[in-house]
């Protein structure tokens, strides 16, 4: 379906310095093949997304498409736009239309539909996406799931094949991630070929059957995800795979921004855990301050969240101390008993710092 060798692509810095965002980029993909692609901000991820769909020239290097070598002159770029559709972040929906009319307007202006044909198939994919009821509304009168659903809609109207999706689920609230996900492993069994960037490394590896790990503009990986994610060959990879997202705090004065503090944590929970380990997570910290609100020394806490176990912590660190707030004989009865409820284990450890707690979640 793709054959990519020797691709390169090479921006030039405003002080004339030359990099490359691609980087001697080679790899083959088979009809039907999911590839997730990941790696760090700045990696190439969206360039190469970009390269493939003509959005951006390379500067040596070459693409077939079907066999067809698309960067030749002769090439006809309109036959690229019915063979591959570029989903982006930002659905890219025209405000003024209807769902419809947006699926539509292509169908008739590119592909020369007749009005009733654009119609029907439009309304077809909708409700391939389960969005038929949709139709005759405004984008902005759409939730973001089904703005994306409907921005995946418009591209495979078109016809295409391979469908090119960068982060098409890091502009949704958490809560619509699952439905366009949803979408998405069913667009993988309907044999689309699909290369989908991503920071969701769940995601990457529960949506593909491939994955590309891009680092400085190398495809320094390109194995089965369960490979990359258990067994990488680099560091690099290994270090990306199994971070740690971490928010950390400390409290040093009374005059400290508790609201703020617990607004940054709730947000951390929509962003990287699971919604309902919001409460969890939220109480123990309140009611830990709680109990430590009777004594008077710094209080270092974090909150971390493996994105790959689906694993979370509460870690505590109550400096100068060498008791736990949780065994003390006058600590409040209540709050010890909804944190040891509200923790799958706590551990509790004696450092030269003072007492830490850490709760899983
Ligand atoms: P990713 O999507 O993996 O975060 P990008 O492909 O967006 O990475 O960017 C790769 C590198 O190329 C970055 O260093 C970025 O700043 C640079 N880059 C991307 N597009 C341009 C551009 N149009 N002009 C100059 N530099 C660019
Ligand atoms: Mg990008």
């Amino acid at each position: 379906m793709i054959t990519v060798s020797h691709l390169t692509k090479t921006f030039t810095h405003a002080d004339g310095t030359a990099f490359h965002a691609l980087d001697d980029i080679s790899f083959h993909i088979d009809a039907g093949e999911v590839v997730s692609i990941i790696g760090p901000s700045g990696g190439g991820k969206s360039t190469l997304l970009r390269v493939l769909s003509l959005l951006e020239r390379p500067n040596g290097g070459s693409i077939l498409v079907q066999g067809e070598d698309i960067l030749a002159p002769s090439y006809p770029q309109q036959r690229l736009r019915r063979q591959m559709g570029f989903v982006f972040q930002q659905f890219n929906l025209f405000p003024h239309l209807t769902v419809l009319g947006n699926i539509t307007l292509p169908l008739t202006k590119v592909l020369g539909l007749s009005g009733s044909e654009a119609r029907e198939r439009a309304l077809e994919t909708l409700n391939h996406v389960a969005l038929a009821e949709k139709a005759d509304e405004h984008p902005n009168n759409l939730s973001g799931g089904q703005q994306q659903r409907a921005a995946i809609a418009r591209t495979l109207a078109m016809g295409s094949r391979i469908l090119l999706l960068d982060e098409p689920t890091s502009a949704l609230d958490p809560t619509m991630v699952g439905e366009v996900q949803g979408v998405l492993r069913l667009l993988a069994k309907d044999g689309l070929t699909m290369l989908i960037v991503t920071h969701r490394m769940r995601l990457a590896r529960d949506i593909a059957s491939r994955t590309f790990f891009l680092h400085q503009g190398h495809l320094l990986e390109d194995d089965t995800p369960s490979n990359i994610f258990k067994h990488p060959k680099h560091t690099e990879t290994q270090t990306f795979v199994q971070q740690i997202h971490s928010l950390r705090f400390d409290i040093a004065t009374r005059r400290f921004d508790f609201y703020d503090m617990m607004s940054q944590i709730r947000q951390f929970c929509l962003r990287y855990a699971l919604p309902e380990k919001m409460d969890p997570i939220t109480h123990i910290v309140e009611e830990m301050l709680l109990l430590l609100g009777n004594y008077h020394s710094p209080v270092h806490i974090e909150v971390n969240h493996s994105e790959l176990s689906g694993a979370s912590s509460v870690v505590i660190l109550h400096q100068g101390e060498t008791l736990s707030p949780l065994e003390r004989t006058d600590a409040d009865e209540l709050a010890v008993m909804i944190i040891r409820g509200m923790s799958s284990h706590i551990e509790t450890d004696l450092t030269p710092n003072g007492v830490r707690l850490t709760f899983d979640i």
